[in-house]
This record gives C-alpha cells, structure tokens and sequence, in this order.
C-alpha cells in the first residue's frame, strides 16, 4: 500500500500556513541573532576617497596629496559600482585605548586587492598587503574578511586604504576590540553553518527523492539549491576559505560563475514545477532560452571581462526575474494550483529585493546588513519552493493515482462485458447443444423407426405374397447359412423338394383362381407340419415347394414327408363350390455338410429324386443320402 504523504489529513493550504509561520519564526530568530547593534558601533563612517583610474599612484603620492584633493564621503559605506579603477579610502582612527588589540576589518571578501597603511605623523608605521588574487594563506589573519591588526599607538592614527575589485566593490570598514570582533565573528560563523546545513540538508533530501521518485523537478531543485549555497558561499568568503583557498584564478569568476548557474536551475525549476508546457508552449520555450543563455553564460564567465559580464548578468536577471513572475501569475490566471504559491514565494523574494534597496538607500533602516538578508531570503525562498515542490509532486502523483483508478475501472468494465459476452456465448452453445440433442433423439427415432420399416419390408420381401411363407431368396440365404451350420456342427441337414402333380390340368380345368387357392392350401399344410423352430418351408417357386430341414437324417425327412404328402392327399380343396384333389411328389436328399459338399449337392440330389419320384408315377417320396 502507498503511503499518503499528507495522510495526516493536514490540508494544502494548513501546510501552507505552517510553512509561512515557521519562515517567520525563522525571520524573527535570524533578526535577533544577527542584530548588528554591535556591528554598527564599529563602524567606521567618517572617511575621504579618491578614485585612480590610472592604478598608478603610489601611497608616496597619496601621502603628499593636500586634503582637498580628497573627497569626504557621502553615505556610511563607501560603495561604487564595480570597475577596473583602483579607489583609496582615508580616515583618521581616534584615540584608542591602549589596554586592547584593536582590530581593522574591511568586509568584502571579493576584492581583488586591498593594501593598508598605518601612518602617523606622514611616516609609515606598519602596513599589509592582501586580496582575493593571493592564495587565501598568505593572508595576515585568516579569515573570509580582511582583517589587520592595528599598531598599538597613544596618538591619532591614519589610515590609507587601497582596494580594486572587479566584481564588487563595497567597502564596509570596522575598527573593532579584538574580543567584540571574536563574538561578533561567532555568530557570523554559526549562522552560516546553520544556512550551509540548512541548504545542504535540502539539497539532500531532493536529490534522494530524485533518486526514489525519479521525478526531474527534484533533480532541479538539488542543482539550484548547490548553486545558491555556493553563491552565497562565495559571496562570504567562506568557499574560498573552506572549499578552493588556492584557486585564486577560479575564485575571481566563481561568484558570477554559480550565479549563473543557479538563475539557469531556477529558470529550469520553474519551467518544470509549474509544467508551463502544458499551458503555453511558447513561453515555456522562451523559459527554456533564457535557461540555455544563463548556462552558455555560465562558461563564458571566465573569459568575458567581469564587469560587463556582471552588468550583462544583472540586466538578465531581472528580466528573467520579470518573466518568472510574469509566468507564474499568468498561470495563476489560467487556473494552475501550484502557480499561486510559486508567484507568492517570487513576491517574498521581491519585497525582501525592495527592503534591501530601501536600506541601501538609507530610506527605511533594519537592523541586519543586506547579505544575511539576501541569505534569509535565499532560505525562505528554498524552503517555500521545497514546499511547492513536494505539492507538486503530490498532485502529479495523485493525477497519476486517479488516472490508474480510471483505467482500473475501464478494464474492470472491459472485463465484465467479457465475462456477459462468454456467458451469452456459453447460453447459446448450451441451447444448441440441447437442440442438437434433440435433433439427434429425433434422428435415432427416425432411424429407429425406419429401421424397423426396413426389417419389415426385408421380412416382406422374404415372403411370397400368394401363400404367406418364405419365398426362393429367403431359401437360397437360409439353405447356405444352414449349410455352414451342418459343417460347423457335423449335423445332418435335409433338403425337401416337392411339387404338385398335373397342376397345369388343374389350372385348364378349374382356372387359375383354383389353381392359387390349390397353392395356397398345400403352403398351408406344410407349414403347420413343421414343429421344429429351426425347420423352414419356402415356396420355390410355381406350384414346387423346398424345405430345410437341419439336423434331420434321411429317415426323418422322408417320415414327414410322406405324412405330409398323405395329408394333401386327403385333403378336398374347395373353391366357390368347386372341389379339388391334388398329390404332390417330393425328393429327399440328405448329407452331413463338409469341404466336398458344395451349395447345390443337397439340392441338385433333392431334385433328382423328385424327378424319379414323378418318372415314378408321381404321388410318392423318394430319398437318398449324398454318396
Ligand atoms: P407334373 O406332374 O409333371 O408336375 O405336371 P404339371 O402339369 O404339374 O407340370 P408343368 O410344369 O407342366 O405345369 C405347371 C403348371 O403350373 C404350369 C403353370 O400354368 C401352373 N402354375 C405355375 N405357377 C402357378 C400359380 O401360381 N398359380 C396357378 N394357378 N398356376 C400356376
Ligand atoms: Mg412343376
Ligand atoms: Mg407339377
């Protein structure tokens, strides 16, 4: 089973809400834990500058120059815009207390060289030499800043300072007790580690749910968050302390290097998050070009000369800042659940964008320096897009859910149509089966029926139709079957053959009516003479007559024979008042059947002996057995 994500029932927009509350909780910490109080009491603000395009005057020069060659400062924070030009700070340290270490910090971590004098009375005390195009060893005192330590002295001191950077160059100048510059530098640390693991832990966490979900957006929003955590990084000096100390060529480009790389993942993140495909196919395509531009930027950003690559980055950004948030509300409009939150997360960066400029332009105050407010921004912008993120996520995954239940339910119909379909079919090959079957029982009646037809038309044709018994094809069958019978069984069989005597005067004398009823009465006589069930009279044809007789010896044959010739002897045949007397003569042959004896034997030697019977003057039986 899937685990809901939000099966604690927590709705999107309680998730929201609490999401909100804990950015502002983080806010409200981050204020209190940061809070320059300290920070501002050191600062240095009470300056003179001068700027030297030629990068050619020595401090020698600088140290004869009158003061109103120099020009005094017009905002806390001496900040002009980012130039090849080599620009000189001067100021005049008070009195300090001689009981401290004092120390001086100039915190921008991204110039490229700054040098420091301490003068006194126009001689040179002490002085350093420093910047980022050293490897970071070679620094003084290590840390991401620069930091010197200040000569001890009873008397004002001045201070000269010579800086060039090319990427930015904002010069915040603090005079610090070594122990408030300590605990102040503490803090910085621990809030940068909190941020560090914040960022990486999100980072993290995105890129295992890549790895478990496979979804891209997650793979995005990893690569924006290592760009955004090593931006700031760099920004802080802390990539270069920690991470490349001797890469210097690499850390003069490092800065707008992963700048670019992470406006190209948030433009790819916002392409992806908010799928603006789907709604508008060119924009997602324009989205897709400013990604490319901010990639091939990305590589070129080593060899374009800084400060017009910056300028170019920075004219890119906002646009691309514009067209993100233009994006996000015109998916907003077209009803995309995810774009509302996106666009709220880009107006908290905006606002946040507007209050660091209200601070730099001295117009509203807060009390914590734009860069930790650039990282608070950073962290609740992460947060606020993870959350997103994950909504996102959820809702395709839902989609997706829904979708299979959808397909579920379709196959589930597709299924159960099937199963009405077979159980159609299985009906209709049940019906056919039963009317086959009762076809079939109504063909087996026929047959039966015709079948029985056809023995009695068989046993029809067996008979002869004058007389009723068994005709010559009846005789011919029963004579070879009984023939097989006397072999098998070494039985005698007898064969009778007999025949009316002057039966054509008959006929001539009494017609033919009489001549059949003549017929009729002998049939008649010879077939109620027969016991055995096995004996068989046939007429042979004309007024002639043939009986089988099986296991019947010669002397048997002729016993009944003679008692049935006596018989129609004394027998009156009557017919419309006519009456008749009729003889028969009959021939008997007998014989135990074997190889020798073939199918007319018996009865060739039957009719031999009537034939004798007749020469012999007819009325009489004669008989023999087969020699
Ligand atoms: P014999 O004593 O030598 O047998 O003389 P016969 O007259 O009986 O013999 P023959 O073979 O010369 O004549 C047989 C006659 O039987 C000829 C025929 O007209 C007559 N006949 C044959 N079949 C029938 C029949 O079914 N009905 C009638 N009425 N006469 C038949
Ligand atoms: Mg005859
Ligand atoms: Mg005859």
């Amino acid at each position: 089973m899937s685990i809901n994500p939000f099966a604690f029932s927590i709705s999107r927009n309680a998730a929201l809400a609490l999401t909100l509350a804990c950015c502002l909780l983080i806010f409200i910490i981050t204020n209190h834990f940061i809070s320059d109080h300290t920070k501002a009491s050191a600062q240095v603000n009470n300056y003179s500058y001068l700027v030297d395009p030629t990068q050619k005057k020595s401090i020698t020069h600088l140290l004869n120059l009158e003061s109103q060659d120099w020009r005094s400062n017009t905002s806390d924070i001496y900040s002009p815009s980012a130039s090849t030009d080599v620009h000189w700070l001067k100021f005049t340290a008070p009195k300090l207390s001689p009981l401290k270490n004092w120390l001086l910090e100039i915190d921008n971590p991204l110039l490229n060289e700054v040098n420091v004098w301490f003068v006194q009375n126009n001689i040179v005390i002490s002085q350093y030499s420093a910047g980022d195009a050293k490897p970071f060893y070679t620094r003084p005192i290590l840390q991401e800043n620069f930091v010197f330590t200040v000569p001890l002295h009873n008397q004002p001191i001045d201070i000269y300072i010579r800086a060039s950077s090319t990427v930015s160059m904002r010069l915040p100048i603090y005079l610090w007790p070594q122990e408030l510059y300590l605990s102040n530098e503490t803090t910085h640390s621990i809030t940068m580690g909190i941020f560090i693991g914040l960022m990486v832990t999100m980072g993290l966490c995105s890129l295992f749910s890549f790895i478990a979900t496979r979804a891209v957006s997650f793979l995005v929003y990893s690569g924006y968050v290592v760009s955004l955590v090593l931006t700031i990084t760099t920004l802080h000096g802390f990539a270069f302390r920690y991470i490349w100390p001797n890469a210097v060529f690499f850390q003069q480009h490092a800065a707008v290097f992963f700048a670019s790389c992470l406006l190209c993942f948030s433009t790819i993140f916002c392409d992806q998050l908010l799928d603006v495909k789907s709604y508008n196919l060119h924009l997602s395509k324009l989205l897709k070009i400013l990604a490319s531009i901010f990639l091939l930027g990305a590589g070129l950003s080593f060899l374009i000369p800084q400060p017009i690559y910056i300028s170019a980055l920075l004219f890119m950004t906002l646009l691309n800042g514009l067209i993100t948030f233009l994006t996000g509300i015109l998916l907003w409009r077209k009803g995309s659940a995810i774009a509302h939150y996106y666009t709220l997360a880009w107006t908290m960066l905006y606002v946040l964008g507007v209050s660091i400029s209200l601070d730099s332009l001295n117009i509203f105050k807060f009390s914590v320096s734009p860069e930790h407010y650039l990282m608070l921004g950073a962290t609740l912008e992460t947060i606020f897009l993870a959350l997103i993120l994950i909504f996102s996520h959820y809702k395709q995954k839902q989609t997706e859910l829904s979708e299979q239940a959808r397909l579920l339910d379709i196959e589930r119909q597709n299924r159960s149509t099937e199963q009405a379909v077979i159980e159609q079919q299985k009906t209709a090959t049940e019906e056919l089966e039963y009317k086959v079957q009762e076809r079939t029982l109504e063909l087996e009646i026929t047959l039966r029926e015709l079948s029985e037809k056809n023995q009695e038309l068989e046993k029809k044709n067996t008979l002869d139709a004058l007389t009723g018994i068994r005709n010559r094809s009846y005789f011919d069958k029963k004579y070879q079957a009984e023939l097989r019978r006397s072999k098998r069984e070494q039985t005698k069989l007898s064969i009778v053959m007999l025949d009316i005597d002057h039966f054509k005067s008959v006929n001539d004398i009494h017609g033919h009516l009489m001549g059949d009823e003549c017929i009729k009465v002998v049939a008649n006589i010879l077939k109620q003479s027969l016991k055995r069930p096995s004996d068989t009279v046939c007429r042979y044809g004309g007024e002639e007559f043939a009986m089988i007789l099986p296991s019947t010896d010669l002397e048997g044959a002729l016993a009944l024979v003679e008692k049935i010739r006596k018989e129609i002897f004394n027998t009156d045949i009557i017919l419309n008042n006519d009456v008749v007397k009729v003889t028969v003569s009959a021939g008997v042959g007998t014989a135990t059947a074997d190889f020798t004896v073939n199918e007319k034997s018996i009865l060739a030697v039957a009719d031999q002996q009537l034939y004798k019977a007749k020469n012999a003057g007819r009325n009489q039986t004669l008989g023999c057995y087969l020699s």
